[in-house]
């Protein structure tokens, strides 16, 4: 049965080296990496975290009652944010890359096997805004979570309109109700967002 659970996933060398050395409140980033994702999908014993229990989906329904959908059904709502059904299982898991761009949190080819994460720029602008304390701890947690839940929907097929380069442009389309915003990728992740203790700061990294 297909299932995202802790072994539905691999890094790559690169992955894994970087996660190492990049460091935030005297750990590596690896462990923040780890605690997403025991958050969203499943621990090492399988106890479920939000996304894989159903525990997002009332969120993400709500959003898309108030501020309506861009690119996906409700059945496919279900099929992911409710029943767990992801393409991504341990015999065919999702391989974990790092990204080095300086302009993104992570991407992922558009129905692919692999999303890249930008460790080294979600410990940075965590630090940036918050400090290192015991709760930007806890927000570089949640966002590492939240943008691999946005870029494994890349990987699992879904996607929004690209963003402009040019910033007035861009914060048009990121919008409350913009086809970018109530695209698959952002009602989980701001679901993920609103199901933390952090959610206006999350939202205001992304
Ligand atoms: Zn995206």
């Amino acid at each position: 049965m297909p299932f995202m659970y802790w072994e539905s996933r691999v890094l790559t060398h690169a992955a894994s080296t970087v996660m190492g050395q990049v460091r935030f409140g005297g750990k590596p980033f690896r462990e923040y990496f780890q605690a997403a994702w025991r958050t969203l999908f499943a621990d090492e014993i399988g106890v479920l975290g939000i996304a894989s229990s159903g525990s997002l989906y009332p969120l993400a329904k709500d959003n898309v009652d108030t501020h309506g959908k861009y690119g996906f059904t409700i059945a496919q709502l279900k099929k992911y944010l409710l029943r767990n059904e992801w393409k991504f299982h341990a015999g065919h898991p999702l391989t974990v890359d790092n990204l080095s761009d300086p302009d993104s949190w992570g991407e992922a080819p558009l129905g692919g096997n692999a999303i890249r994460l930008n460790s080294r720029k979600l410990a940075d602008r965590v630090r940036d805004d918050h400090g290192e304390t015991v709760e930007s701890k806890e927000i570089l947690m949640w966002l590492t979570g939240s943008v691999i839940l946005h870029e494994l929907l890349h990987a699992q097929g879904f996607t929004h309109p690209r963003l402009s380069d040019d910033p007035d442009i861009r914060a048009a389309q990121k919008r409350v109700g913009s086809d970018y915003r109530q695209s698959f990728n952002e009602i989980a992740q701001r679901a993920v967002h609103t199901a933390s203790p952090f959610p206006h700061e999350l939202d205001a990294f992304t």
